[in-house]
């Protein structure tokens, strides 16, 4: 009894310091004034799948304090839906993403999946249930391969090229000397953003979460590769719950709702040809991008630079 006992008793007295060094790192990050980075020993449901949407209630957060960087920021993503976000550089799109992925914690508000507060999720589950498509996408040193492959570690070779083909980079890479087992990363061959998006693609598709994040390039990229990273995307947002910071307008208009995202809150939100005719600034910087184009040119929404 009592041999048994005293190890209980060591794992309960560790678990409280666990738990006291917790709060301490949070006490630290106050003094420090930066936001808390979540803590993943709290927040234990469990997330298997999905069966709602995204929901922002109310949504404020800082990353300093006295500078508030998203306010009162209500939007709905209804699943499957596929949701565009626009506006001014700044406005706070990517700190959105980042907050859905719990890279930080809402600073008020609430983030929810199924009706629940991701904050009682376990980081892991959550982040299970999402794929992000960065803007740039970061290739480690190894081969294509094990690149691709970090979209679900357990995957076959077989997988991982069905993967490739869909998200259109098959092709490239059988250009590359060795294929797939060409060395990309730091030291090894050098791709183009195109490329480097593809696999990026391809990844998210071998992951299959039911939750799509995408921040679209804003670099232009020649038409070819312009309309194979489009057909890329397509495909990956199908069936997917997206929530896409868009630049092109093929991506824009094909969305269910937009959310013009200034100063940290939803300014406007529609369809593409309500936005239009609201004449607000959805419509300014729609005419100020396209006034010379073709309606589908596909070409970078750049956001107004302040
Ligand atoms: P957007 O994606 O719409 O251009 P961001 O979410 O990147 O906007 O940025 C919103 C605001 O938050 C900007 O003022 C930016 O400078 C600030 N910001 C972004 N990331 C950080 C960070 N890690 N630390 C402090 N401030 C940040
Ligand atoms: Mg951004």
């Amino acid at each position: 009894m009592l041999l048994a006992y005293e190890p209980a008793k060591r794992l309960v007295r560790l678990r409280l310091n666990i738990e006291a060094s917790m709060i301490g790192v949070r006490l630290m990050y106050e003094v420090l004034d930066e936001p808390h980075p979540p803590s993943e020993t709290l927040g234990t449901g469990r997330l298997e799948h999905i069966s709602s949407g995204v929901v922002f209630r109310d949504v404020g957060f800082h990353y300093r304090r006295d500078v508030p960087v998203l306010r009162g920021l209500n939007m709905e993503v209804p699943k499957h839906a596929k949701i565009a976000l626009v506006g001014p550089s700044g406005g706070g799109k990517s700190t959105i993403l980042s907050l859905v992925q719990r890279f930080y914690d809402v600073s008020e508000g609430a983030i929810l999946i199924d009706g629940r507060d991701i904050r009682e999720l376990s980081v892991r589950d959550l982040r299970a249930q999402i794929a992000f498509v960065s803007q740039d996408t970061y290739l480690f040193g190894g081969t294509l391969r094990d690149n691709i492959r970090v979209g679900r570690m357990d995957a076959s070779d077989d997988e991982v090229e069905r993967a490739a083909r869909d998200a259109f980079a098959h092709e490239f890479i059988m250009e590359l000397d060795h294929g797939y087992d060409t060395n990309v990363g730091e030291n090894g061959v050098q791709l183009s953003g195109g490329q480097r998006q593809r696999v990026a693609i391809a990844r998210a598709l071998l992951k299959a979460a039911p939750i799509l994040l995408l921040d679209e390039a804003t670099s232009a990229l020649d038409s070819e590769t312009e309309a194979k990273v489009q057909a890329a995307f397509d495909r990956l947002m199908k069936g997917r719950t997206t929530i896409v910071i868009a630049h092109r307008l093929s991506t824009i208009v094909n969305a269910d709702r937009i959310f013009v995202i200034s100063a940290g809150t939803v300014l406007e939100e529609g369809s593409h040809r309500q936005l239009l005719a609201r004449n607000g600034l959805y419509a300014r910087l729609h005419n100020h991008q396209f006034a010379a184009q073709d309606d589908d040119s596909g070409s970078a929404f750049v956001s107004e630079e302040r």
